[in-house]
């Protein structure tokens, strides 16, 4: 994580709303009951919101209200507590809340009610989200003029949106296949340039390697700036057969700097822009011409000019990766 993201708490965030209360409020109180859209409130219209979205609301929602009502109390008790846990985007990423799973859902309550659930806030972020009347792609608008326009998961592509309102796909940070019940928070939804959602990270989860649960950067983050130190060492020091790793250290957040560097590759993307000859080759190309236009003009040149400029406007041009990259060249040599 390069930098953090600023959340936009716009009227996206009511369908949320209306689907915490279906679930806490509805689903959770139709034990032995009989379905009808009383059930749901009018407050904020969200039965009228129901009611005029046949097709992804009130079907689903009456579907599973019957599952909900042949369930026993403790079934009931696990699905309110587990909408509760997976809605706790930043406690999950912290690893101070456990999540659940739709394996575990599957278990206790059963295959056909997971299949439903995941069937549901599937279509909700596909169809009922996109809809106008429920504000992601203004969300959109306003998350653009509000960030840096630029992924903070790479640091190295800009995050689009262009004159004919092509934009940048959200990706669900903790995987909406893996976990029930929050694919529509908005605490779980960034957007994401193309090469790390579709590339990348792709499916893979932040908070859980495939054998135990990890602490993420939460992007959201209002309190704590991400802490990561990039250090380039060389491994071949000849700029045509040149090779290099990359390590990342922070002092206080190395479990998230893992996970990151885990999820979305990003040393492996790194090295190869600082080994490509026209980004990191092309670079120490550039500071020899320097030093040689300086030399034969009786002056000098030093790269600390460059490396300064680098460390001053970081997220400009790669410059994160540019400054410790000349600085390894430096210190073995290679420029001057
Ligand atoms: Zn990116």
């Amino acid at each position: 994580m390069i930098f953090k993201y600023t959340f936009v708490n716009d009227k996206a965030k009511n369908l949320q709303k209306l689907i915490s209360h279906i679930v806490i409020d509805v689903w959770c109180n139709a034990r032995e009951k009989t379905f009808s859209l009383n059930k749901i409130s009018n407050k904020n219209g969200y039965r009228k919101k129901v009611k005029d979205t046949p097709k992804n609301l009130h079907e689903p929602i009456e579907k599973i209200f019957n599952m909900c009502s042949t369930l026993s109390q403790s079934q009931i008790d696990y699905i309110k507590d587990a909408f509760i846990k997976n809605n706790q985007i930043e406690e999950l990423c912290n690893n101070t809340v456990v999540p659940v799973f739709y394996d575990s859902l599957t278990s206790t309550i059963g295959a056909d009610f997971s299949k439903e659930v995941k069937s549901f806030f599937k279509n909700l972020y596909e169809q009922v989200f996109k809809q106008s009347d429920f504000h992601l792609n203004s969300h959109y608008d306003k998350f653009f003029t509000s960030n840096d326009k630029l992924c903070p998961f790479c640091g190295l592509n800009p995050l689009e949106k262009d004159s004919s309102n092509h934009r940048d796909d959200y990706d669900h940070y903790l995987p909406k296949e893996k976990y029930p019940f929050n694919a529509i928070n908005l605490k779980n939804l960034y957007p994401m340039c193309g090469d790390c959602n579709k590339k990348w990270k792709k499916i893979n989860n932040p908070i859980h390697d495939g054998s135990s649960q990890k602490q993420a950067f939460f992007y959201y983050n209002n309190s704590i700036d991400p802490s990561v130190a990039i250090s380039v060492n060389l491994i071949n020091t000849d700029i045509q057969n040149l090779d290099l790793n990359i390590t990342f250290s922070s002092a206080t957040q190395q479990n998230e700097v893992d996970s990151w560097d885990r999820v979305f590759s990003t040393s492996r993307r790194y090295k190869d822009i600082l080994l490509h000859k026209n980004f990191g080759k092309s670079w120490l190309r550039q500071e020899q011409a320097y030093y040689s236009r300086a030399i034969q003009q009786g002056g000098s040149y030093s790269v600390q000019n460059t490396i300064y400029y680098a460390k001053s406007d970081r997220l400009g041009d790669k410059n994160f990766i540019k400054a410790p990259f000349l600085e390894a060249c430096q210190s073995a040599g290679i420029i001057s």
